[in-house]
């Protein structure tokens, strides 16, 4: 199996906290929309013809393509892979280009599940990340998308940022598990480098990312996550039973999958690539039937690496036999590293699975680190 990811190079208004590639501008929407479809042909064989289980959506904001604009893109795709029954069809999409005539447009693609970018419920910590939509549109827009039959639903949400205390991060989950969404994604805020959210930190007029409160919370996530019934099944990720994202766990269970569009990462099993992240440049490369694009070969190191890194992370854990097989001496390192970490019961083997225990979620890159060659 494989997916194809479609990066939508496009925002309203720039979050203070993003650091992903996007313009506020949206003059070139046309000509990108072009060059994707150029790029998606010139890349038809990238996938080797292996079927696709995912297509997904994601920014950027793919949510500010009409519904026309988007069928031109799924013609193209299912005209030149196959793609299964099932499959799923993800668009991430930002609560105020959710009303109801938009949904019923998007009702009419292939689309069958939707990320919503909620973050939060509350105005305050809207304001202060200055996402486009308000509080009333984050609730709003998950009941107009169950009503329309979205009933595949992810809503992403941060905590830890300093507008929220330990209250409001209990309203925002209350709010999605008495909604029964199926699949959540929550992320700690971050202050990424060159963000405007850096900058005001810098410049002390934003709270920098209060550690104690950000781990309190994440534990406050795991804990009441798992009495509503979902699986905590990647570090950031959560999913009633038979929702795991299929997009997520591709990339995470190291499939091959094409990564279509300006700043859009591929990956065929032995090497990564990434366009260019600048849509001038991008529209420019297609325009003349080049793709923009640089690529890195994976050593062996790197693939043992990414394997625990990403492996640790999830529900599936890292098999040693999987390890054995990318070289034998990486076994004997892991299982020296992993010794004591299966003593103080950060890690837990089961045969020949390790994962990370409920305390050791909460360190799972340094653990990552000590386990890396
Ligand atoms: S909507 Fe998403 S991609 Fe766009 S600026 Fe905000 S976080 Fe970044």
């Amino acid at each position: 199996m494989a997916g194809i990811y479609l990066h939508i190079p496009f925002c309203k208004q720039a979050c203070h906290y993003c650091n992903f590639h996007f313009s506020t501008s949206l003059k070139q929407k046309d000509a990108l929309l072009d060059a994707l479809i150029d790029e998606i042909r010139l890349q038809k064989d990238y996938l080797e013809g292996r079927p696709l289980n995912s297509i997904y959506l994601g920014g950027g904001t793919p949510s500010l393509l009409s519904a026309d604009e988007l069928a031109r893109l799924f013609e193209v795709i299912y005209q030149l892979h196959t793609v299964v029954d099932k499959a799923e069809i993800t668009l991430e999409a930002n609560p105020d280009d959710l009303n109801k005539q938009t949904l019923k447009a998007l009702r009419q693609t292939p689309i069958n599940r939707l990320s919503i970018g909620i973050q939060s419920f509350s105005g305050a910590d809207l304001a202060f990340m200055n996402r486009a939509h308000n509080a009333t549109e984050a609730e709003a827009c998950i009941d107009l998308a169950l009503d329309q039959g979205f009933s595949d639903l992810s809503v992403d949400l941060i905590y830890g940022t300093p507008t929220m205390d330990d209250r409001q991060w209990e309203a925002n989950m209350e709010k999605v598990f008495a909604k029964k969404i199926p699949h959540l994604s929550c992320y700690c805020l971050t202050v990424e480098p060159q963000t405007a959210l850096d900058y005001f930190v810098k410049q002390g007029k934003a709270k920098p990312v209060d550690e104690e409160q950000a781990a309190r919370q994440f534990e406050m996530l795991i804990k009441r996550a798992k009495g509503a019934g979902y699986d905590h099944y990647e570090i950031s990720n959560f999913a009633q039973p038979g929702h795991y994202a299929q997009h997520n766990s591709n990339y995470w269970l190291s499939e091959n999958y094409l990564g279509v569009g300006p700043s859009a990462h591929s990956f065929n099993g032995h090497s990564r690539q990434w366009n260019v992240a600048n849509n001038a440049k991008y529209i420019k490369a297609l325009s003349q039937g080049e793709l923009a694009f640089e690529k890195e070969e994976l050593t062996a190191d790197q693939r043992y690496n990414e394997y625990i890194m990403t492996g640790l992370r999830t529900i599936w854990g890292c098999d040693l036999e999987k390890i054995n097989q990318l070289d034998p001496t990486y076994r004997a390192h892991f299982l020296q590293q992993a010794q004591v970490f299966l003593e103080d019961g950060n890690l837990i083997r089961q045969n020949e699975i390790f994962t990370l225990s409920e305390a050791g979620r909460l360190l799972a890159d340094r653990i990552a680190m000590e386990l890396f060659v």
